[in-house]
């Protein structure tokens, strides 16, 4: 524990947890085997290897429980845009929780923090939004949606529009109207889903789909899919569409400038209302508040959760644009939709907070003109890497796939056969040398805190480029490459 302590030591703003708690991990990996079912997990696997435990963490660094550090590049789950060991969001949730820790919003009465932080949120929010309604999670956020698209609908006389538009590959969250939503084929084959009237295009992955035109042209062509859809559908039928400006779990797809504009166009064409998925992209992650602004999207629905409370404690909801807002307040009637924890007073309390950090450290000028560009800096050396075919980024998320021999350009690198999972071979390398990225098939992300200073960016960048080569040798030694 020596080089741990001494980088605790380091920095000050710790004293908050005993620094040298002793941890019985194999006692704590066979607790964990015997009784706890982890999300997107295969057990028996699990099990064989042992679970990693996390012990702490502060600024951009986790500690497991054999001491060793690790500069994590997925912001826990894509949401600790505030880095952590953030005493001031502690203090405002002890705060709350002494004064009021819980009361419901359901019978005509209401919290302050939520108060507050919905007329937060609205001032934030591009200047077509007017409400939020609160849920306890990005899932929820979505399952909501769908309820109030169609509800939406109804009060305007026209209760046949049901379908909604998603995309293969997209991930809108694990309940049902969530992955039905998500355009995931594994998460379909269990459960019986997508439910019914949710309809998904293909994505706009230029890698993949936009051989032999343009990035300008495969996003006019993968904007046209919608309107093909919208038409095989019926458009008296179609309700919404609904999508992630960057698509984050299928991969960090950063879709080509003309792909949103062009979806808003055909929306605004047949009347159907835009949905933007910001649980990824809101509250900074792209250098702008929300994603919808950097993509051109004007959207009426926006979903947002993670960065809202950077991941401290669990919050979402729906910020609600005039459209939708004006049918749902002034034509009456109940929405027969909520939580219990809607507008938790504890989280909201949180998420105020962690918006003022946010704010006052300017860091969503900071990753737009500041880290995002480092990041991508970095990135572009990083796809000077003999197992690298190309690496985007935008903002403070990139992605770079691994090939098997490099071409010119993302469609003529000779890929690895998909059965190798080459992606989290890389992944466990990564892992077991000090940095967290992501693997989606043989690509390899990250989504940093927002708070990466540009030397945490550097020795990022070098932990990945000597994972890369480690993955390299490994791959020989297997006879792969
Ligand atoms: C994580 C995520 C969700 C689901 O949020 P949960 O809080 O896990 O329910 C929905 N949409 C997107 C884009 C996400 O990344």
């Amino acid at each position: 524990m020596a080089a741990n302590s001494a980088a605790l030591a380091a920095s000050s703003a710790f004293p908050r947890v005993p620094d040298v708690e002793a941890f019985d991990t194999r006692a704590i990996q066979q607790l964990d085997a015997a009784h706890y079912l982890h999300p997107f997990t295969d057990h028996a696997a699990l099990r064989d290897k042992g679970v990693r435990v996390i012990v702490r963490a502060q600024g951009v660094y986790l500690w497991d429980s054999e001491g060793r550090q690790v500069i994590d590049g997925m912001s826990g789950l894509w949401c600790v845009n505030a880095g952590y060991g953030r005493t001031s969001i502690s203090e405002a949730v002890y705060r709350q929780m002494e004064t009021l820790p819980f009361y419901n919003s359901f019978f005509n009465t209401t919290n302050v923090p939520a108060v507050r932080l919905a007329a937060e949120l609205v001032d934030l929010a591009p200047p077509q939004f007017s409400h939020v309604f609160f849920t306890g999670s990005g899932s929820e956020a979505n399952d909501t949606i769908v309820r109030m698209v169609r509800r939406y609908w109804d009060l305007m006389g026209q209760p046949q529009r049901t379908v909604i538009v998603s995309r293969h590959n997209a991930y809108h969250g694990s309940t049902m109207a969530g992955a039905s939503l998500g355009g995931m084929a594994g998460m379909h084959a269990q459960g019986g889903l997508p439910i019914p009237d949710i309809v998904h295009i293909g994505q706009p992955n230029y890698a993949e789909h936009g051989q032999g035109m343009s990035e300008n042209e495969f996003g006019l062509r993968a904007a046209g899919w919608l309107e093909e859809q919208i038409l095989a559908s019926g458009p008296e039928r179609v309700a919404a569409f609904i999508g992630e400006p960057v698509q984050g779990a299928g991969g960090v797809i950063i879709p080509p400038q003309t792909y949103w504009p062009e979806v808003q166009r055909i929306c605004d064409k047949y009347g159907i209302l835009l949905v933007a998925d910001e649980v990824i992209c809101g509250f900074g992650r792209l250098g702008t508040w929300f994603g919808s602004e950097l993509m051109g999207m004007r959207p009426d629905l926006i979903s947002f959760a993670k960065g809202v409370t950077s991941g401290y404690v669990p919050l979402g909801g729906v910020l609600v644009g005039k459209r939708v807002a004006h049918a749902l307040v002034e034509k009456g009637g109940d929405f027969n939709h909520g939580f219990t924890y809607s507008g938790h007073p504890v989280a909201c309390a949180a998420a105020l907070e962690n918006l003022r950090i946010l704010r006052e450290e300017r860091l969503v000028e900071k990753v737009a003109l500041e880290t995002g560009p480092h990041l991508k800096a970095a990135f572009a050396e990083l796809a000077a890497h003999p197992l690298v075919g190309h690496a985007e980024t935008c903002g403070m998320v990139a992605g770079l796939n691994l090939v098997r021999r490099k071409g010119s350009g993302p469609h003529d690198c000779v890929r690895f056969d998909r059965d190798l999972h080459v992606g989290m071979l890389c992944r466990g390398h990564m892992f077991d040398n000090g940095v967290i990225m992501r693997a989606v098939g043989d690509r390899m992300i990250v989504a940093p805190p927002l708070v990466m200073t540009k030397l945490e960016i550097d020795e990022m960048a070098e932990r990945i480029w000597d994972c890369l080569d480690l993955t390299l040798a490994d791959l020989y030694q297997r006879g792969w490459v």
